[in-house]
């Protein structure tokens, strides 16, 4: 028999992705199963609710090593207490405004095309630098703009921060209209905010 649906998860695709991995407790399932289950390419953002909002511990390659990016696994239908969320408004704005609205994994900004979902753009998480299951606070130390494909490991990537040589070759050779948009960029990103670590 199939474990209650609390009432609080509603009737849409949050419902259906929670419905997903009940039919398949503590088997192993992939990003496409969750996606066509929930009929929405939402998926991710449910998944991150029925986590962290409702306490269902789907377990990602963050959390156990024989998982593979894209793999989830429910391990129990019982739901962990749900630590009450503690990041604010303002506090959301300050960390995007620092990160210069950047994913700072993956260097993808706001409103970029998604590579992953094509036809979407890049939506901006808060992601914690030390995850919230290890004690990881939400204030903005321990915050930072992650797009919700890196959020959501979907991305297995996190390169290095490119050498400042091989930063600016790259800039010198892009065209005149690039290297101009790149100056709008850093002037929308600097006017407001002064570098404090200038290194
Ligand atoms: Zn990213």
């Amino acid at each position: 028999m199939m474990p209650n649906i609390p009432a609080e998860v509603g009737e849409g695709s949050r419902r259906r992705v929670l419905q997903f991995f009940l039919a398949n407790l503590k088997t192993i399932v992939t990003s496409d199963q969750i996606r066509r289950a929930a009929g929405s390419s939402e998926w991710a953002r449910r998944l991150r609710e029925l986590r962290d909002d409702f306490g269902y511990r789907i377990l990602s390659h963050k959390d156990r090593r024989d998982l593979k990016p894209g793999q989830y696994l429910l391990v129990t239908d019982i739901r962990d207490p749900v630590l009450p969320r503690n990041i604010s408004k303002e506090t959301r704005a300050f960390v995007l405004e620092r990160n210069g609205y950047t994913c700072q994994m993956c260097g993808l900004a706001a409103g970029d095309l998604d590579p992953l979902h094509p036809g979407q753009k890049i939506r901006l998480t808060m992601g914690h630098i030390i995850d919230r299951s290890k004690g990881g606070t939400d204030t903005p130390e321990n915050l930072r703009a992650a797009c919700t494909n890196c959020n959501e490991g979907l991305q297995n990537i996190a390169p290095p921060k490119p050498a400042r040589i091989e930063l600016l070759k790259q800039v010198r050779r892009a065209t005149i209209a690039d290297q101009l948009h790149l100056l709008q960029w850093l002037e929308k990103k600097y006017g407001k905010i002064k570098p404090t670590d200038a290194s």
